[in-house]
């Protein structure tokens, strides 16, 4: 199809309202006109002028098996022939959702039962926070309902989801965070850490924190604590050593269920089928996302652990049906989308290959850019990856945010035909490749990056 890109640039500024974008600035042409991107193979895209760019952040974390996967846009289509909708409520099923829903059951960290289907990571950690409280209204402990996440903690913008983030602009101007939220400390050794304190020493200071804040609303009155295994938008920072054993304790000890946020870390990520496998976490509730259909299609879920799902079928003479659900939750193309990507998530080892090229991937950021006189930290595991700049090294200080360190490397690799996103909170150029990229596309990623930094030094 051949577009006109005029008409459609005026199209879009009139009539889209972008997320995450400068209002005015878009409006006015300042930013220049929106990059219309129209179809994408491997791990690059293309857009409209022709320029194919590598896209180093696999759209947002979510294109794990690459684009053009036939097998999973066969899939959709063959679903879509077939039945194209039929919803879920009232014990409806199809075939594919059964599927699936056996699949990940059984392929999910912790003892889990069930799963409940959305279309988002935000709708997903809506109805966790739902299910928190359901499960101990159920249960007599109607007062135990606090949620507490993590500052820099990415949830999601919806009304809870966005509560949970722990990013003040995502707050402002929205009435947000809900009071039942409350935020905790981030395990950030880099920027954390006490003079000469250890990861292990500062992982038990983080715990012990959890402890107190626990103590101080009441253990009686705290139902959950959210956390990414990786804390992804916040930064790509890997927790420090010993920091999940310890946490995972403060909250067995306060019985207190643990939300895995498995968005970005589900599905191979970290090298590891999920994060919490990796960590060794066990959580109560896992989100799930973005890799589970490689966001083919949109599809989230809620998989609910063995000890809730007791409770809510325990429950069900005095309360009656779980009245919660979308009409979409189990949407079948999602379904038929999802298990055409496990399917290649399992055959090709998408875990093995982040795992091996992610080993290669992270010696290189740290060989080609630790040494640079304004790199402060670089980190990752598995094939997510950071590189963030300071403007004293030895002091460890922020670059002047007006500066736009970050922004303008992002900038830089762009213009050299690579995507590298970046992140808020510092200057910081983060990369989260589509599982299946090879050494060799590393290779260009690295290359194109350094030629980027070394542009702005
Ligand atoms: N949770 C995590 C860890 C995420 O990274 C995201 C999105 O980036 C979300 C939840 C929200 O997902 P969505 O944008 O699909 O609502």
């Amino acid at each position: 199809m051949t577009i006109d890109i005029n008409v459609i640039s005026e199209k879009d500024r009139n009539s889209v309202l972008h997320p995450f974008t400068q209002l005015k600035d878009f409006a006015t042409g300042k930013i220049g006109d929106p990059t219309i991107v129209e179809t994408g193979k491997g791990i690059r895209i293309r857009d409209a002028h022709g320029n194919e760019l590598i896209d180093g952040f696999a759209g947002l974390y979510c294109v794990n098996v690459g684009y053009g996967r036939t097998e999973v846009s066969e899939a959709i289509a063959r679903q879509a022939h077939r039945l194209a909708y039929y919803h879920s409520y009232a014990a409806h099923t199809t075939d594919e959702l059964a599927i699936l829903s056996d699949r990940l059951v059984k392929m999910a960290p912790g003892k889990m039962s069930k799963v409940f289907y959305g279309l988002s990571g935000s709708d997903a950690n809506e109805t966790n926070a739902k299910l928190v409280w359901y499960y101990n209204n159920l249960r007599g402990k109607p007062t135990k309902k606090t949620i507490i996440s993590r500052e820099r903690g990415y949830h999601g913008c919806s009304v809870i989801s966005g509560s949970m983030t722990g990013m003040s602009f995502y707050h402002d101007h929205m009435d947000l965070p809900l009071p039942q939220i409350v935020h905790t400390g981030v395990p950030h050794h880099y920027w954390g850490a006490n003079p000469g304190e250890t990861e292990a020493e500062f992982s038990a200071r983080r715990a012990a924190e959890l402890d107190q804040l626990i103590e101080t609303l009441g253990p009686d009155n705290v139902g959950a604590f959210i956390a990414e295994p990786v804390l992804g938008t916040g930064g790509i920072t890997p927790p420090p050593e010993g920091y999940w054993a310890a946490i995972q304790a403060v909250l067995n000890k306060h019985d207190v269920l643990l939300i895995a946020d498995e968005v970005i870390t589900g599905f191979g990520r970290t090298g590891s089928m999920f994060g919490s496998q990796r960590y060794g976490m066990e959580p109560d509730l896992v989100t799930i996302a973005k890799g589970l259909t490689s966001a083919y299609f949109p599809l989230s879920a809620s998989i609910v652990g063995e000890k809730i799902y007791r409770v809510m079928e325990e429950g069900a003479d005095r309360v009656g049906a779980f009245s919660h659900g979308y009409t979409y939750s189990g949407h079948p193309i999602g379904a038929a989308a999802a298990n055409a990507v496990l399917d290649i998530v399992e055959t090709e080892d998408l875990p093995g290959n982040a795992h091996q090229v992610g080993a290669y991937f992270q010696a290189q950021l740290k060989d080609r850019f630790a040494q640079f006189p304004i790199v402060g930290e670089v980190r990752g595991v598995g094939l997510m990856g950071a590189i963030e700049f300071v403007g004293d090294r030895e002091g460890k200080k922020r670059f002047d945010p007006s500066l736009k360190v970050g922004p303008r490397v992002s900038k830089a690799a762009r213009d050299r035909g690579l995507i590298a996103r970046a992140m808020p909170h510092g200057d910081i150029l983060g990369f989260a490749p589509p599982l299946v990229t090879t050494k060799a596309e590393i290779d260009d990623i690295i290359s194109i990056a350094e030629s980027a930094v070394r542009s702005v030094m």
